[in-house]
């Protein structure tokens, strides 16, 4: 036998053993969808439920229970095509955000955070309406809600990021007692208050270093309006030994790095060498945005002991954003080791098909600082090798192709085996309709079954079929439920 046959067999062997330890868990695998009230009011719950069932065999409801983004509320988002089921208009109007759910204010005595409720539906209660009956078809339901906030809510400049400049930011502060206290608030209310499974939780967002560099998809490079630089981060900085002083001096070199390249103006040395100058005399750059990744793991570790603390069987877990199929910086903060300590499951975004638009996005951002040396598809390639991904197309063609299956495939592999061992459940977040620009690629049934096929071929423990129900197609739901079908699952 070779090396590489044994060790085949060597892991088969110890998956076979864990099969043996929970059979119950092992059986059956976690097939969910993403949506938010607005689907439940404008189509009926038992409608909905019984589209879910039929198309695509879902066993689990991740229903947005807060947030003021259109991403996982709301209608389709303006200007996109309506999909084939739900009200035929947008909601541009009414739309508003907040929590669809009840708000009971002994959770949030130690906030100034207090009035979010959203008015969308006046006092419709999303988990009140569509838990009896998920329990009646012994569907499973998880609160789904997310870091998009809106300057709109008072006294919300109490727990807000201070970025860069002195201004305050519109996301809020992890290390601010005001936001901590709200997110600890809202997790006892659901845990307490309902009749739940779950509770997912995620936040889009990355640290000053990173945001300063754009290195996102939509990344837009820059110091000036980067967080976070408020009272509590600095003096969080201070008790790591981390002088907020050096910080600023460093940022302040980083912003004259990053603006002279957004005018094209090459270095003497080039964009990568100089920005390694920087790295070496500013070390505090890199302190600055492990202080931010940091601050958010104790922010999920503090949100877990508290779900635990009340309900240990309520699964706790999180989103993670996409950029971690994009860019190597934040991959590297998305450490499996560590947030397994604090994760029931992990939802890793592959949306495969939106993917080629960001990915492209990604791309332009840093090719145009601290890659500046390097033709752009030359850095795609590297980006390939680097994020061990194949057969994907050139970076002229990936916003109009997406991203492939292989990718899907690739990236559930990588992260099941990070987890093998631990407790942590791999649920990939699966493409279905994810707005893209006209031009560009969009979801099929056939290559939304393909991605599905690749998440469970890898040995995925569920997939989450997302973003929102409102925005899919129902013959790409359908599409999903073919692979789950033919996986056995249906
Ligand atoms: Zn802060």
């Amino acid at each position: 036998m070779d090396r590489r046959a044994f060790v085949q067999n060597a892991v088969a062997g110890a998956l076979a053993s864990t099969a043996q330890a929970q059979p119950a868990q092992t059986a059956s695998k976690m097939i969910g969808i993403q949506v938010g009230a607005v689907s439940f009011v404008d189509e009926g719950v038992s409608k909905v439920l019984d589209i879910f069932q039929q198309s695509a065999y879902v066993n689990t409801l991740f229903i947005a229970t807060f947030t003021y983004g259109r991403g996982i509320a709301g209608r389709q988002v303006p200007g996109q095509p309506l999909p084939d089921h739900g009200k035929q208009e947008y909601d541009t109007g009414t739309f508003k955000g907040g929590s669809y759910t009840r708000v009971r204010p002994q959770y949030y005595k130690d906030t100034v955070i207090q009035q979010f409720r959203a008015p969308d539906f006046g006092d419709y209660d999303v988990l009140e309406a569509v838990i009896p009956e998920a329990r009646k078809r012994g569907m499973k339901t998880i609160c789904w809600f997310e870091d998009v906030w809106n300057a709109g809510v008072p006294n919300i400049e109490q727990a807000q990021e201070k970025r860069f400049d002195g201004t305050n930011a519109t996301t809020l502060c992890f290390n601010n007692p005001n936001y901590r206290n709200w997110l600890l608030g809202a997790v006892e209310d659901y845990a307490r208050s309902y009749e739940i499974d779950g509770i997912m939780w995620g936040s889009e967002r990355q640290g000053a270093f990173a945001n300063a560099l754009g290195a996102s998809h939509g990344g837009n490079a820059g110091v000036a309006r980067t967080t976070c630089f408020c009272q509590f981060c600095e003096n969080k900085a201070k008790a790591r030994g981390v002088d907020p002083a050096k910080a600023r001096a460093g940022f302040t070199a980083l912003e004259t790095f990053v603006q002279a390249a957004r005018q094209k103006k090459r270095p003497v040395d080039g964009y990568y060498v100089t920005l390694w100058r920087l790295l070496l005399r500013h070390p505090e750059l890199l302190a600055w945005e492990m202080l931010w990744t940091d601050s958010l793991r104790e922010t999920y570790q503090a949100m877990y002991g508290k779900v635990k603390s009340i309900k240990p069987s309520i699964g706790v877990g999180w989103h993670i954003w996409h950029n971690n199929s994009f860019s190597p910086i934040y991959r590297a903060e998305q450490d499996l080791s560590e947030l397994t300590k604090y994760s029931d499951f992990l939802k890793m975004v592959m949306y495969h098909n939106c993917g080629g638009e960001r990915m492209q996005s990604y791309i332009r951002s840093v090719g145009a600082n601290l890659y500046g040396d390097i033709p752009q598809q030359e850095l795609l390639d590297f980006h390939y090798r680097v994020l061990d991904y194949q057969q994907e197309k050139p970076l002229a063609e990936i916003a109009k192709s997406g991203l492939s299956a292989e990718y899907v495939y690739r990236e559930a592999k990588r992260a099941r085996e990070a987890l093998n061992g631990t407790k942590t459940q791999l649920w990939p977040g699966i493409d279905i309709d994810i707005p893209t620009s006209a031009a560009n690629s969009k979801s099929s049934p056939e290559s939304t079954r393909d991605a599905v096929r690749a998440a469970l071929r890898a040995g995925a423990d569920g997939v989450l079929l997302s973003r929102k129900y409102s925005e899919m197609k129902l013959a790409n739901l359908r599409g999903a439920g073919v692979a789950i079908k033919e996986a056995g699952l249906a």
